[in-house]
């Protein structure tokens, strides 16, 4: 039995396989080596998918479905016929396909599989991703990241330990990341992208270019009929790829439209210099995720072993050119762009299938130089604490697995349960970070404030999917996260708190220190009344009146919401503070 990978793409997908030692992409039943990732319901209940999904799109655009990876971990859902498909059935239509097209070419039963998911993918993502393959029927040995597959491909695991980066412009998304390359391990230590970005928009800019000269020579808009769009885009689509190796190519679409004259036609040349001037801009949006990137791997480009390219948009000479210009290394080319991600994953899959079998059921035995994959969180996670805080345990970009667990007490007295609301985000308030899932401790023993002890413990597997368990150490009583139907961030909202992060990092400290400050007042005055409660009647009289007077303006202050404050109020607020602690 062979194990398959599979890159399951937002436009496109590639299945590969390990044959005689070397992974082959396996060619669909239409003799493609890619399908395109498209599902479409024909009107009477037929499934499509591939080329013949997307070539009835225009037909039928009610009923087809492009780029369901964008939803992927999301509660998205796509109407037909009075059923909503969640995307982790509409993708696995797609992975059920090339499954059996891989079948029909290896003429053996298909079920394990590694599916590739974009390194930023969160747990929900992965888990969808995972959850898909089931549904097609798929045992889904590992998700593994990208940038990853892409360097097995490249046999980059067998040689010098580096650092590389992967740059992937597909159809509709940029993806770049660093991985570093070490003795039997890949790890992924930066990433970052623009989820809205790929060869989609190089084709939009060259149809409008040739949409504007046709209005411009006969004062026809071609963008007011669909159907004509829709050929110009196609055209325009087969020019940019014709320019990536010749450098002029005509656009000939007879017919397009009419006028009073009769007919007109379409015909123009475009040069690649013409082409390179209309998406300079496009190209130029790489640059600031390839900086980020490499920032964030703590990396200058001159420390790059090797620079990859993935994605089939990395034929167009200008994407190589600025990619050789940014990090002054010629990248790679020896594998097909399109290609070298299902066949990293190839690799892997059936070197997990080996392994599996040679342990003969028993637990997996890794073979020598059997390669270990590491990857990163793509975002730190937080769980929120007393005064809206949020308490970060696991930084973004740490390796996983990640084993971490850290003791937590109450913040009031006799209080018996906690809520543990876990979040993903950069920002040190809870408010401004994505609760992603939230559980109850019930059950803690009635104690003082501080007190309890509640181990909470986050764990994150191989394939990055999360669990969170929260343990009363008093009674032994136990709870772990029920994660499923919460909703994770998508790399869209990802990628803006992170940019968020940044612009509001000042701010956020300001507010941090003012709710540490409300915090540690608040400490002050339980101690005042605790010690009034206690020592009062022992107290000589104008110590007792000072300490109820240092107490009454600081809670004076503690009854105004910090944000409605004004600086004079603040400042007033702090010497209260300081004058009730020189009481204490
Ligand atoms: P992918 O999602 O990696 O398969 O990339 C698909 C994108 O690559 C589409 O936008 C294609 O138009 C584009 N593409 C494929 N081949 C070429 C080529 N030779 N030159 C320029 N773009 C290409």
């Amino acid at each position: 039995m062979t194990a398959i990978g599979i890159d399951l793409g937002t436009t496109n997908s590639c299945v590969a396989a390990v044959e005689g030692g070397t992974p082959e992409v396996i060619a669909n039943a239409e003799g493609s080596r890619t399908t395109p990732s498209v599902v479409a319901f024909t009107k009477d209940g037929e499934r499509l998918v591939g080329a013949v999904a997307q070539r009835q799109a225009a037909m039928n655009p009610d009923r087809t479905v492009a780029s369901v990876k964008r939803h992927m971990g999301t509660d998205w859902r796509q109407p037909i016929d009075g059923r909503a498909f969640t995307p982790q059935e509409l993708s696995a239509m797609i992975l059920r396909k090339l499954r059996t097209d891989a079948e029909n070419f290896l003429d053996t039963t298909v079920t394990d599989a590694v599916i590739t998911v974009p390194a930023y993918f969160n747990d929900m993502q992965r888990n969808a991703t995972k959850d898909a393959g089931t549904i097609a029927g798929l045992n889904v040995l590992r998700i593994i990241n990208e940038p990853t597959a892409a360097a097995l491909a490249y046999g980059l695991d067998h040689g010098a330990a580096q650092k590389v980066m992967v740059y992937d412009l597909g159809g509709g998304t940029f993806d770049v990341s660093v991985i570093e390359i070490g003795d039997g391990v890949i790890e992924v230590l930066a990433t970052a992208g623009n989820n809205h970005l790929g060869g989609d928009d190089f084709d939009d800019a060259l149809a409008r270019h040739l949409m504007d000269a046709f209005r411009a020579q006969t004062g026809v808009d071609l963008a007011a009929d669909p159907s004509a769009r829709l050929r110009v885009r196609e055209a325009a689509e087969q020019a940019k790829r014709e320019l990536s190796s010749i450098t002029s190519t005509t656009v000939n679409l007879p017919f397009i439209a009419q006028n009073a004259a009769g007919p007109l036609h379409l015909e123009q040349t475009i040069t690649r210099a013409e082409f390179d001037q209309l998406t300079r801009s496009l190209v130029e949006a790489t640059t600031e995720p390839v900086m980020q990137a490499l920032n964030d791997a703590g990396i200058a480009a001159s420390e790059l072993g090797e620079v990859l390219l993935v994605g089939g948009s990395t034929r167009i000479p200008a994407v190589q050119a600025h990619v050789q210009r940014l990090t002054g290394r010629m990248p790679a080319s020896t594998i097909n762009p399109d290609e070298c991600v299902a066949q990293g994953a190839a690799i892997q899959a059936d070197t997990l299938a080996t392994a599996i079998s040679a342990s003969q059921g028993g637990a997996m035995v890794p073979r020598g130089g059997q390669l270990l994959l590491l990857d990163v969180v793509p975002m730190s996670f937080a769980i929120e604490t007393v005064g809206g805080i949020a308490t970060r345990v696991i930084e973004r970009n740490t390796t996983l697995p990640i084993h971490y667990e850290q003791v937590f007490t109450t913040a009031a007295p006799f209080q018996t349960k906690v809520e543990i609301n876990v979040m993903q985000g950069e920002r040190p308030m809870a408010a401004d970070n994505k609760t992603i899932g939230k559980f109850t401790l019930k059950g803690i023993k009635r104690a003082p404030a501080g007190v309890p002890q509640i181990n909470v413990s986050f764990d994150i597997d191989a394939n990055g999917i999360l669990t969170v368990t929260a343990k009363d150490l008093g009674t032994g009583n136990e709870q772990s996260i029920t994660i499923t139907d919460s909703e994770r961030m998508t790399d869209a909202e990802i990628a803006a708190a992170i940019a968020d992060a940044e612009k509001y990092a000042a701010e956020d400290q300001a507010r941090r220190d003012a709710m540490d400050e409300r915090q540690h007042a608040q400490e002050l005055v339980n101690q005042a009344e605790e010690r009034l409660r206690s020592e009062g009647k022992q107290m000589d009289k104008d110590a007792k009146r000072a300490l109820r007077n240092a107490v009454g303006s600081v809670q004076k202050y503690l009854m105004k919401k910090s944000e409605k404050m004004k600086p004079e109020d603040k400042a007033a607020f702090t010497v209260a503070i300081a004058e009730l602690e020189k009481l204490l």
